[in-house]
């Protein structure tokens, strides 16, 4: 008999929803996390009143009751809606794309005028079946809006050119034929008060984190430990990269405390020319409500530059990078996975793919369910 049942990798919201799940079915349950800190990519800190979200902008959305109203017994949710808007060289747009974008972007006034537009532009390009993002783009919104407010910005994020990369990430923005700058469509949606941390904190009540502990470097002791692993780190890694590192993208975060009360009017700003050498800009205050009032006699606000990047050896993998020649090498690892006899893989990095939050959480207590069931 081992000291625990489950020894699991990660404190972000996979490994904290399947250690919830687990204390809750009565077993011994011991988390592990490499940073110095628990929540994964949703942790956000408290730095001057405001709740900075430390590795980039996270909004909770999503059409699942059952996940929504799980994440509501650990945190009350806020309003917040997220609606992002585009400067393309000074010049603002609206997003997602919607009837404001199409006004300005080409002065049309009804859906039919904006449809007919896209429609033009469509045929002009002769795309008929769209093969990657940017023949998806353009059958979709248009050339002109593919040019200002997409290929730029699609460019520094991933580092390829567009016609290289799936047309599945440009569907994941809507295109809306109302005046709805919701950038999700979603049923429900929101920010933890007092910050995803606190959230992911009353999750894990009560169990044992062990923080600064890095699995991969002492895998054989800590192995000892429990019955079975639940893994939520990158796949590759696990692996020591025997079949070569999968690609991911990287981004830097670039923080700055400024003594004013309101630097953009905005959570978000996406930055959508080629040149500005960052693509959004994340205004933490925005995000939470009521701080267009307080504080002003003391003006503070934050603000974060994201910067993308390759990733490398030793850096943080943010996005995985889900083209053919990625998600090929993802199916060899995944059968070595298959074959590791008690380790669950599971979350962004394990599984390798785009997940938003909960989607994550979805599959973390699904995988839960079946796996506490007996
Ligand atoms: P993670 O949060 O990455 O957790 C994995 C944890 O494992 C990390 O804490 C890591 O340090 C730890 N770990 C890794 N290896 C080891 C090891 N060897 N030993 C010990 N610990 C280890 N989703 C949304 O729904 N809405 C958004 O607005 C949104 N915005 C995003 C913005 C950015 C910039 C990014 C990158 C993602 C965004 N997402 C968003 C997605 C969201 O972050 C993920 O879906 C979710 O956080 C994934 O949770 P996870 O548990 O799978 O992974
Ligand atoms: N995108 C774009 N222009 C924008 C915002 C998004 O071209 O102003 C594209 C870009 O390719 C991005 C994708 O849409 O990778 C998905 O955007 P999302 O906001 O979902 O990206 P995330 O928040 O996951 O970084």
């Amino acid at each position: 008999m081992k000291k625990y049942d489950y020894l699991i990798v990660g404190t972000g919201l996979f490994g904290s929803v399947f250690a919830q799940q687990a204390k809750a079915k009565g077993k011994k349950v011991l988390m592990i996390e490499k940073r110095d800190h628990i929540a994964g990519n949703v942790y956000t800190k408290q730095e001057h009143g405001i709740h900075v979200h430390k590795y980039g902008a996270h909004i909770f959305h999503t059409n699942n009751k059952k996940v929504w109203d799980y994440v509501n017994q650990f945190a009350e949710f806020n309003r917040f809606t997220n609606s992002p808007v585009a400067n393309y060289k000074g010049e603002l747009y609206s997003l997602p794309f919607n009837m404001y974008t199409f006004n300005k972007m080409w002065n049309v006034v009804t859906p039919e005028e904006a449809k007919q537009k896209i429609e033009e532009q469509r045929k002009e390009a002769g795309i008929t079946q769209p093969k990657n993002l940017e023949e998806q783009a353009i059958s979709l919104v248009g050339k002109d809006i593919y040019e200002k407010l997409i290929k730029g910005y699609t460019e520094k994020q991933w580092g390829r050119d567009c016609k290289d990369l799936p047309s599945f990430i440009i569907r994941r923005l809507p295109v809306r034929f109302t005046f709805d700058n919701n950038y999700f469509n979603a049923l429900y949606q929101g920010i933890p008060m007092g910050g995803y941390t606190k959230m992911v904190a009353n999750m894990i009540d009560g169990i044992e984190v062990r923080l600064n502990t890095d699995y991969l470097k002492e895998k054989e002791q800590l192995d000892q430990l429990a019955e079975k692993v639940i893994y939520t780190g990158p796949i590759d890694a696990y692996f020591d990269y025997q079949l070569d590192p999968l690609e991911y993208r990287s981004v830097r975060f670039e923080e700055e405390h400024l003594d004013i009360d309101n630097f953009q009017g905005n959570a978000a700003v996406n930055f959508t020319d080629r040149e500005t050498p960052y693509t959004r800009i994340i205004e933490h205050k925005w995000f939470e409500f009521g701080k267009d009032d307080e504080g002003k006699d003391i003006p503070t606000t934050i603000i974060s530059k994201e910067y993308s990047s390759e990733w490398k050896l030793g850096d943080e993998p943010y996005y995985p990078v889900n083209d053919e020649k990625n998600s090929e090498k993802y199916k060899q690892y995944k059968e070595l996975a298959d074959k590791e006899k008690n380790v669950i893989f599971g979350g962004r990095l394990a599984e390798y793919k785009y997940y938003d939050m909960d989607v994550v959480i979805a599959q973390a207590l699904q995988v839960a369910k079946k796996e506490l069931e007996n």
